[in-house]
């Protein structure tokens, strides 16, 4: 494609606008200076022509290409998040542009003791030749997730100054809070009036992500019988401790994140806290096949049952309650979602690759309030992180992507 990207000038620009979220913070957007970065994104959109740019009070951004076409073709979205992670500071960040990359050790000249190592980073590996991305040692990058908004923003360009590209009618949508899993909160379906979307916030170059895990959350309490230590002789029962047989009774060698990797399910205890009368635990149970979260929680209550059994007269409460599912069931009614991104990567000289999220996804919640909603690659790695970075070639290549798709859906609509 011979264009004028503009894509890794837009992203040096946005990821020096701090817009960090935060988790305990009950103000929504959490963080007000995320609407930092998504007034301009409104001004530069209407800028590029599209008048209905806006931004709302919840700090979601909402525009729409209108279709160039008299063709019924869908209206897709594309949606990429504007807050970045509470893990890794934010503020003050330094791009540095590594041209010509050769692979060898990165230096973050802030804090030297940062080195990301190509051994480590076996993709980085893979981008001898390109243009990288990273912060300067002291902050995260922000590629997560400005890489996709940067992406999106520069599909916007394209398309307003390339008329003769044919597309049926595009949302854009930017959102707030997604690091800290509010991103779709307030999102308002009728507004967006979109059938189908592709979120803009995944890695690799050719990746498409169609499928999350599946999740429940799990409290189980324990009641003991708590008496004054000194006359409790044949009467106290400890909740802590029936509590602490209950984890000791959980295998070793599976059954937990520290164990499993790929399509591998798991629970995983996330919060303890309690005295002698009751304790009380909280778990994630994940997996990508749903019905198998039934069974891993009848595995757990089974170490529950199993735990109070050893000491009489104690007993559990156990309680499961849906959190998310994977988008896979519901993105596969319709296949031609996943089939136009690999015929519009095939276009882009790009090998379509299949892949899983072993986690949630804005798209995972979107998919269920009735937008089926995979991901795309924008070349962001090592997310969350001082050694965070991106490839200018990546992020280019999924502007093209998409400049393709719209082309995909246009073709094969109806007329
Ligand atoms: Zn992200």
């Amino acid at each position: 494609m011979t264009y004028n990207f503009t894509v890794s000038d837009r992203f040096l620009k946005y990821v020096t606008i701090d817009t960090q979220s935060d988790p305990l913070s009950d103000s929504v957007p959490s963080t007000a200076r995320q609407k930092d970065l998504s007034r301009i994104l409104v001004g530069e959109l209407k800028e590029m022509g599209l008048q209905d740019a806006e931004l709302d009070e919840f700090g979601y951004v909402y525009a729409s290409i209108p279709a160039n076409t008299d063709k019924q073709v869908p209206v897709i979205c594309f949606c990429s998040h504007v807050d970045t992670s509470s893990d890794c500071s934010g503020t003050g960040v330094k791009p540095i542009v590594h041209q010509n990359y050769d692979c060898r050790d990165i230096v973050l000249p802030d804090d030297p003791q940062q080195v990301i190592r190509p051994g480590d980073h076996p993709y980085l590996k893979t981008k001898r030749g390109e243009d990288i991305i990273t912060a300067s040692g002291t902050t995260l990058l922000g590629a997560d997730d400005k890489a996709g908004v940067a992406i999106i923003m520069d599909l916007v360009h394209f398309l307003t100054t390339h008329p003769e590209v044919k597309h049926g009618t595009v949302k854009i949508l930017f959102t707030p809070d997604e690091e800290i899993g509010r991103g779709v909160d307030h999102v308002n379906l009728e507004k967006l009036g979109a059938d189908f979307g592709y979120t803009l916030d995944g890695g690799e170059r050719g990746s498409y992500t169609d499928e999350t895990f599946s999740a429940n959350g799990v409290t189980i309490h324990f009641y003991g019988n708590s008496i004054h230590p000194g006359y409790a002789r044949d009467k106290l029962i400890n909740a802590i401790k029936i509590a602490g047989t209950f984890l000791d009774l959980l295998p070793r060698d599976g059954f937990s994140p520290e164990t499993t990797e790929d399509r591998e399910g798991f629970v995983h205890p996330v919060h303890i806290e309690g005295g002698a009368e009751k304790a009380s635990l909280s778990f994630i149970i994940r997996d990508f096949d749903t019905q198998k979260l039934k069974l891993h929680e009848a595995r757990l209550e089974q170490f529950a049952k199993q735990a109070t059994g050893r000491y009489p007269g104690s007993r559990y409460e156990f309680a499961s309650r849906e959190q998310y599912r994977n988008m896979k069931e519901v993105v596969d009614q319709h296949p031609e979602i996943g089939d136009y991104v690999k015929i519009a990567m095939e276009r882009s000289g790009i090998e379509f690759k299949k892949s899983s999220a072993r986690g949630g996804t804005d798209g995972s919640r979107l998919s269920f309030m009735g937008i089926p909603f995979p991901d795309i690659f924008t070349g962001e790695m090592a997310f969350h992180g001082k050694h965070e970075y991106v490839s200018i070639q990546d992020m280019q290549k999924s502007v093209e992507t998409l400049v393709n798709l719209v082309q995909v859906w246009e073709e094969r609509a109806a007329s």
